[in-house]
């Protein structure tokens, strides 16, 4: 993964320093020497992640960060403190002015890398999720304030193993504030409980008496259940090669013991801020897929889709001589609806029409919007005979009772014409098969609407 880091410091000792580790594992280095040029920097240069030393002549870390997090710009770079005191203190006031992260110097490689990579793949997601909704609606600034307090509404659902009771207590306690924590105790259990995916982050002990925390987190990671969901890491201190394993593995960030609580409570955010994302993004994803085979004003299947699976079914047919038979829709005198009552009155019309066709039709039918006012049902293994039946019942049950049109409840009554046809022989096509349904349609309204008309092959 390379990224492009903005590194600020006043001792040049320093950034020399950090420009040589982070170059070394290949990310694209960029330097500040004063909080003023970093602000500059950070807008005409967007890097990735900013890794912003607190104490500078002029103005300190904190201020520089208060104003990138309030510039539209630069809100929604990950900022990262670096404090030269291991103070608890400077990181709540780090927090506080919106920091992502902090880490202490001297610095640590390990802990350096693994907050970059982490604080980074964040971004890349935030990123393509801005891109996506650009139209921004619901979100809008994602990576923003905003952005996050929508997504971070909902509290964290946290599994946690840790056999050290004075540990645990600690974690949870911190923890129960905003978000609900889950203990196991055993590592069956463990398993057990992350394999129904109900949770956002899981906690594990590396340093367990009787099991593997190690092995704990590999079976996390190839679950398939449990494979998105991040892991925190509890280390020993010095514990390094178990921790280099650990982030070889794929866990998501660690922390050192004994577990300070400000620290805590930002790595779990950290990391339950990059599963909703994700979340997000998936099921952005699922509903795209649903926009493209749907209609949007009804809720039918499309055009395209019915076209698709018609092609299918034809071609089945052919193959196993079972009949395929197709009705269309055209509903009668629609324009005057429109003219007379308004376009939305006709859309709520549309709407109940193919609730109407939709619930009175099998399941393996398929209903379809073709557009306008014309809609089609699809029914495999049926017979001309059979497809009358249920085209006239669907004609009865259209003109039967009155649609409504607004929600001051005036009514309208609607009829529907209905053409029909059958597949014929092998030789016969998804075009062909509408075409003489079509045919039907065209007789049906010549003949006086309301009514029903196959077309024979
Ligand atoms: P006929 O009985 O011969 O079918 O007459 P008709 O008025 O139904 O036929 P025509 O094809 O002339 O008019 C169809 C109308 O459907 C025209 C258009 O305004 C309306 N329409 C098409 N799409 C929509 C839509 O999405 N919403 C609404 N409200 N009206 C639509
Ligand atoms: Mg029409
Ligand atoms: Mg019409």
């Amino acid at each position: 993964m390379t990224a492009r880091v903005l590194i600020v410091d006043d001792v040049p000792a320093n950034l020399k320093l950090l420009d040589a580790k982070l170059t070394a594992e290949y990310f694209d280095v960029l330097k500040a020497s004063s909080g003023l040029e970093a602000l500059e920097k950070a807008k005409d240069e967007q890097p990735d992640i900013i890794l912003l030393d607190v104490m500078m002549p002029g103005m300190d870390g904190f201020e520089v960060c208060r104003r990138l997090k309030s510039m539209p710009e630069t809100e929604h770079i990950p900022v990262v403190m670096v404090t030269a005191l291991d103070q608890p203190k400077d990181r709540v006031q780090g927090l506080e002015a919106g920091a992502d992260d902090f880490l202490t110097k001297p610095l640590n490689d390990l802990a350096l890398f693994a907050r970059v990579r982490s604080l980074v793949r964040l971004k890349m997601v935030t990123d393509e999720l801005r891109m996506r909704e650009a139209t921004g609606q619901r979100i809008g600034a994602l990576g923003t304030k905003e952005g996050d307090a929508f997504l971070m509404s909902a509290p964290g659902r946290i599994l946690v193993i840790d056999d050290r009771p004075t540990s645990l207590k600690r974690i949870t306690e911190t923890l129960a504030d905003s978000h609900n924590v889950t203990v196991a105790e055993t590592q069956e259990e463990l398993m057990q409980l992350a394999a129904t995916g109900d949770y956002d982050l899981h906690i594990v002990s590396l340093t367990l008496q009787e099991f593997d925390g190690l092995r704990l987190c590999s079976q996390l990671r190839s679950l398939e259940a449990t494979r998105q969901t991040p892991i925190l890491a509890i280390v020993e201190e010095g514990d390094t090669p178990r921790l280099v394993r650990a982030l070889d593995m794929g866990v998501n960030d660690y922390l050192v013991r004994p577990v300070e609580r400000n620290e805590l409570v930002a790595r779990a955010r950290s990391q339950l801020k990059r599963k909703r994302y994700q979340d997000y993004l998936r099921d952005k994803f699922q509903q795209g897929l649903e926009l493209a085979i749907t209609d949007g004003l009804t809720g039918l299947y499309n055009r395209r889709y019915m076209e698709g699976h018609l092609a299918t079914l034809v071609e089945d047919a052919a193959n196993t001589g079972k009949p395929v038979s197709l009705l269309i829709f055209d509903i009668d005198h629609f324009k005057p609806v429109n003219d007379t009552y308004g376009h939305p009155a006709g859309d709520a019309v549309l709407r109940q029409f193919a609730d109407r066709i939709s619930s009175n039709v099998r399941g393996v039918d398929l209903a379809c919007r073709l557009g306008g006012e014309e809609f089609v049902v699809v029914m495999p293994d049926t017979d001309i005979a059979f497809a009358t039946t249920v085209a006239e019942r669907l004609r009865q049950c259209v003109a039967a009772k009155p649609f409504i049109l607004d929600e001051a409840g005036r009514e309208l009554n609607v009829t529907v014409s209905i053409g029909i046809a059958m597949t014929s022989g092998p030789k016969d096509t998804a075009a062909k098969l509408l075409e003489r349904a079509d045919q039907g349609l065209y007789r049906a309204k010549r003949d006086g609407r309301n009514r029903v008309s196959a077309e024979a092959a």
